[in-house]
């Protein structure tokens, strides 16, 4: 598969009305949007760095993946996102090489990017997202 680079670093928050100043205004990001994603259940907040995007990550209810991870593990750095030139073909590759992918079939995810994720287990402990750019 071709890596076409960082597309953002994914962190969990508790809160995005008390977290996300910090990236806005102390480190002065440019925020490029606010979206829901309902079928993770959660809110995204994106900041450019110009090279790469922070997306904090903000639970929408008690069930979401977010919620049950900042239980489980506290707020903070959650999942680091590459960009693939073709998540299909990425993901057909990466199970011939018995690592376990997350989405079978790619999710339409924040900003319209066709995304999945490899599970922690096979990378060293980090969630892995690959996302194809609409
Ligand atoms: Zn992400």
């Amino acid at each position: 598969m071709k890596i076409k680079g960082i597309e953002h670093i994914g962190i969990a928050v508790n809160s995005l009305a008390e977290d996300a100043p910090f990236w806005k205004h102390i480190l002065g990001l440019d925020h490029t949007g606010t979206e829901t994603v309902d079928s993770e259940k959660v809110t995204t907040d994106i900041y450019d760095t110009g090279r790469g995007k922070i997306e904090l990550l903000e639970a929408m209810s008690n069930d979401s993946t977010i919620a049950k991870y900042i239980d489980k593990r506290g707020a903070g750095v959650h999942h680091i996102c590459f960009e693939v030139d073709d998540i299909h073909k990425a993901i057909i590759e990466l199970k011939e090489n018995n690592i376990t992918v997350i989405y079978n079939e790619p999710k339409v995810g924040a900003e319209g990017y066709l995304v999945t994720f490899i599970h922690p287990k096979s990378t060293g402990g980090v969630l892995v997202e690959l996302a194809q750019r609409p």
